[in-house]
Parts: structure tokens; sequence; C-alpha cells
């Protein structure tokens, strides 16, 4: 399938309400993007500062793909990114 990759200042949200980084290795970055692993939603540009920002005070919604997911907090294992 030609499906473009994810840019860097994406964030994903998978059902456990966690924000990741393009390249984490919890996520199959290619198999979100294509459809083939549902239920996750993303936001293409998400900034330093809107990242950090990430919280329950502050939560992320997904603008493309399943949009009912929000982020409460960043996996600790992309907050470095
Ligand atoms: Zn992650």
């Amino acid at each position: 399938m030609d499906t473009p990759s994810f840019g860097p200042d994406t964030v994903l949200i998978g059902s456990s309400k966690k924000a990741h980084r393009p390249g984490c290795q919890h996520n199959d970055d290619t198999m979100i993007r294509s459809g083939e692993h549902t239920g996750w939603g993303w936001v293409p540009r998400v900034g330093p500062e809107q990242w950090l920002r990430i919280s329950e005070a502050h939560p992320l919604r997904a603008t493309h793909g399943d949009t009912s997911r929000v982020a409460i907090q960043r996996c600790k294992h992309c907050s470095r990114a």
C-alpha cells in the first residue's frame, strides 16, 4: 500500500490514553497509518510545547483515524523525543 509515513511531529494515541511519537517500540506506525491496526488515532502536527502539556488537565484529542481517542499522558519511552 502506498501510504506516506507519519511525520516526526505526529502524535499517535492508542486505547490506553497514552500519547506516542512515531518510531516508538510500542507502535507499528505503518500498520496504524494504513488502517490495518484499528483503534488508533493521531494528530499530525504537535509541537514540543503541546507535547509536554499533554496531561489530564490538557488532554489531546485525535484529529485523524479513530477520533474518539484522547491522550492524557505521554509514553515514557517517547517522552525524550
Ligand atoms: Zn511510546
